[in-house]
């Protein structure tokens, strides 16, 4: 998310992602108890991921594998020293 955002602007896309997941709670998870729904539309409005499972992780975590950006960041490297030699 963006660091700099004026207040207003923030509140709005807050309430905006909020009502958002309010509706896919009832209409796509079936929730009818206003309790929860309010509960996990604020929890899900504030992190985009709210697990941390082997699928949706860091897999230099789960599976001590680099990630797709240093894989990309070492062949511009590998393709960088081989054009200089
Ligand atoms: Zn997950």
């Amino acid at each position: 998310m963006v660091i700099y955002m004026k207040r207003a602007i923030r509140r709005k896309h807050y309430h905006r992602l909020k009502e958002r997941w309010k509706r896919i709670c009832i209409n796509e998870w079936g929730m009818n108890d206003i309790k929860k729904i309010e509960l996990y539309s604020s929890e899900l409005t504030r992190t985009r991921k709210p697990c941390s499972c082997m699928m949706c992780g860091n897999p230099r975590r789960t599976l001590k594998e680099i990630t797709r950006q240093e894989r990309i960041a070492n062949d511009i490297l590998k393709t960088y020293i081989k054009d200089s030699e």
